[in-house]
């Protein structure tokens, strides 16, 4: 019997394997999940656009090369979504603002040239926060994206429809971005694993640039090797961005295979105190302090530790990003971009549509707004060295105190998120609620290590609960190695949302 009735249930290294055996093709699969995609994603949200000629171009090329004996790896054939903030060749790239609407960019960002390289089949572009400013991709300006688990709630942000494509298995994987836990938190809130790489791990050419010295490009997908197969594609040094880094990249899939076949004996576990304080969810504690047990009766050490600076990270970050924000923000002034070109215009010579966009009322929305101010306003004369330049000393503060922690531990786990996925409007109104959800999250983007979120329990109302693990910088391998042992013992490893169990086939 054909496996076709359950493709879009395989983890993208068991749709790898079903290619490669040759009981499935790269079409049946892509087909499959395009048909899922435009049937469960009229009311999910989780994408902004599909491009299905593309998809099957890349599919049908991806089988003649398979056929001739020339695939190029695992990815080869396999379908996967991207984050709309990355950039890609012919397809509208929008950022989840209006700004950008209709803009269709000339070139591929490095990491999306890598996985065509790779063979990998891209669905389409996933919805997200406008400029990747959120943490519930409410602040879309084009569509709600839901939570699979409970539609009525949201899927986290600012990856969203990343984390809720991935969940509601309408591909086998994504790429996300995170700048404060774009790519962990969503993920905790829909119950997949996102992994944030090393600051310089993975190129950010043609990412459209929120915060620079903050932002990284990396995975989400259903399991933590097919988060490393993703990671194997996409990392290492690229001469178009000068923040990549040299350092050799790759061995990720050795160090899951190693994680499984070892388990977490002998690991040291670094528990930081300020990450169980006040605020947080009670089911959420004792989700992340069961798992951190796991791993200690399968042989981890744990490591009481103290990162003092914590408490200056929110404020840090929310400075630091604004600050970034407002300069690189700067280029979208409505003459650049958001002028529209119609078609018979550009038929006779290329005039520009006489109003822009912006001049339209159609520009940015207010949460990027809000924050070029506030940034504008930090970077502004006269109050330069009492909030931006103080930000980056308790950067620095920040980034000590993880020194001194690696020293003592291979990898910290702390919870990813205080609370489970919240309601659709509930935190929509007061901005400094949302800023709270990446409490967890933004002091490993302000030191620039690898993160990862991974399934830790269901609460009691049946919400996926994070448990997120830190490493040293470049240390994917070992923050793999933990997060695949980890995810052998997991209690919810292989739970699926009621959207895409009640789902049949295509
Ligand atoms: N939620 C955080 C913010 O709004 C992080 C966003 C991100 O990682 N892109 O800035």
């Amino acid at each position: 019997m054909s496996p076709v009735d359950g493709l879009h249930r395989e983890s993208a290294l068991g749709l790898a394997r079903l290619l490669a055996e040759g009981r499935t093709s790269s079409e049946e699969a892509t087909r499959h999940c395009l048909a899922r995609a435009e049937r469960v994603d009229r009311e999910l949200g989780a994408f902004l656009a599909l491009d299905p000629e593309g998809a099957l171009a890349a599919a049908r090329a991806s089988d003649a090369r398979r056929r001739a004996g020339e695939a190029r790896g695992p990815l080869d054939g396999v379908p996967l979504a991207l984050k709309d903030n990355l950039v890609c060749a012919g397809l509208a790239t929008t950022a989840g603002s209006r700004i950008l609407e209709g803009w269709r960019p000339p070139y591929d960002a490095t990491a999306v040239a890598r996985l065509r390289a790779a063979g990998a089949v891209l669905l389409g572009k996933l919805n997200l926060d406008e400029f990747a400013m959120g943490s519930s991709t409410e602040s879309s300006a084009y569509r709600v994206c839901r939570n699979p688990w409970d539609l009525a709630r949201v899927p986290g942000g600012s990856s969203g429809g990343a984390a809720a494509a991935v969940a509601a298995e309408l591909c086998a994987g994504a790429l996300g971005t995170d700048t404060g836990g774009s790519i962990r938190q969503p993920a905790s809130l829909c119950g997949v694993v996102g992994l944030k790489p090393s600051y310089g791990r993975v190129s950010r050419y043609g990412l459209i640039a929120f915060a620079s010295s903050l932002d990284q490009i990396g995975p989400l997908a259903r399991t933590t090797a097919d988060c490393a197969l993703l990671l194997e594609a996409i990392a290492g040094h690229d001469p178009r961005d000068a923040t990549s880094l040299e350092a050799p990249a790759g061995g990720y899939l050795e160090a899951c295979a190693r994680g499984r076949a070892e388990g977490p004996r002998g690991l040291r576990v670094g528990v930081p105190r300020e990450y169980f304080v006040a605020g947080i969810d009670p089911e959420v504690e004792a989700a992340v302090r069961g798992a951190i047990a796991a791993l200690a009766a399968e042989g981890a050490e744990l490591v009481e530790l103290s990162l003092p600076h914590t408490r200056f990270a929110v404020a840090a970050y929310y400075l630091i990003c604004t600050a970034e924000a407002s300069s690189n923000l700067a280029r979208y002034d409505g003459v650049r971009y958001g002028l529209r070109v119609s078609p018979e215009a550009a038929g006779a010579g290329g005039e520009l549509e006489a109003m822009s966009a912006a001049s339209r009322g159609r520009g940015f929305g207010p949460e990027v707004k809000r924050r070029i101010m506030l940034g504008t306003f930090a970077l502004s004369a006269g109050y330069y060295d009492a909030y931006y330049a103080r930000a980056q000393r308790a950067r620095t503060l920040i980034r000590r105190d993880f020194e001194a922690a690696f020293a003592r531990c291979d990898v910290i786990a702390t919870p990813t998120s205080p609370i489970p996925a919240f309601a659709l409007g509930e935190k929509q109104g007061d901005p400094l609620q949302m800023y709270l959800a990446d409490i967890y999250t933004i002091s490993c983007n302000l030191a620039g290590l690898p993160g990862i979120s991974l399934p830790c329990g269901l609460s009691a109302g049946g919400l996926p609960i994070g448990l997120q693990l830190l490493a040293a910088p470049l240390d994917e391998p070992q923050l793999l190695r933990a997060a695949a042992a980890y995810e052998a013992l997991s209690p919810a490893t292989g739970l699926r949302p009621p959207l895409a169990s009640a789902e049949g086939a295509a």
